[in-house]
């Protein structure tokens, strides 16, 4: 087999390729209880402090949500598949995920539907929130695969690959932290969309 020598980049799926919070709360936890969270509600990714109910009952509406075929219906962000079409050219990508192993098979058929074939050398899910596969942290996942960067929306994972001398690009979600924390990196770059990332590379 052929040596790959493209560097690696990671490439986070949820807000970053494709939306998650707006098409949960507005397909789901909305109607579901009568609430009206809307994005800009959401200033912290653990969920279960911003709606008043329990991790395990948050992550338990989760699975509701994926169990009735949601990432069948999840499109991706509008330039997601010009960018990564675009990057593939040079570099290795591979999805790193937080999503848990139970939707692998979903989560495969939906880049191969919305993206160029073969975009992704690899699909690593880290099951972060979920559980019952082994969890694992997204730096550590980028360190094994040696990623020269990563594109992420949470401040804590870009933050770690930063520290750990990745290049982190950092999309600006009322959740991501990177004004309130305080805690910057010459190796984070926050930004306003995918395109921002060709300016850094
Ligand atoms: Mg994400």
């Amino acid at each position: 087999m052929l040596k790959n020598s493209k560097q690696v980049i990671a490439v986070d799926l949820d807000e970053v390729l494709f939306p998650f919070v707006k098409p949960f709360f507005e397909e789901h936890f909305n109607p579901k209880f009568g609430t009206n969270y809307i994005e800009d509600d959401i200033f912290t990714y653990e969920l279960e402090n911003v709606v008043g109910k329990t991790r395990e009952e948050v992550i338990s509406e989760i699975d509701i949500f994926y169990k009735s075929g949601a990432l069948e219906r999840i499109l991706p962000f509008n330039n997601a598949a010009e960018i990564i079409d675009f990057l593939r050219i040079k570099y290795a990508l591979h999805a790193v995920t937080a999503r848990p192993d139970f939707i692998r098979e979903e989560t495969q058929q939906s880049l191969q539907m919305h993206f160029p074939k073969n975009s992704f050398q690899a699909i690593h899910f880290t099951n972060q929130y979920h559980g019952g596969s082994e969890i694992r942290e997204k730096v550590d996942i980028c360190k094994l695969i040696g990623a020269i960067a990563i594109v992420e929306d949470s401040y804590r994972n870009a933050i770690q690959c930063a520290d750990s001398g990745m290049k982190a690009f950092l999309l600006k979600k009322p959740w991501s932290e990177y004004k309130v924390t305080g805690k910057e990196s010459p190796n984070l770059f926050p930004i306003n969309n995918l395109r921002e990332i060709l300016k850094h590379l």
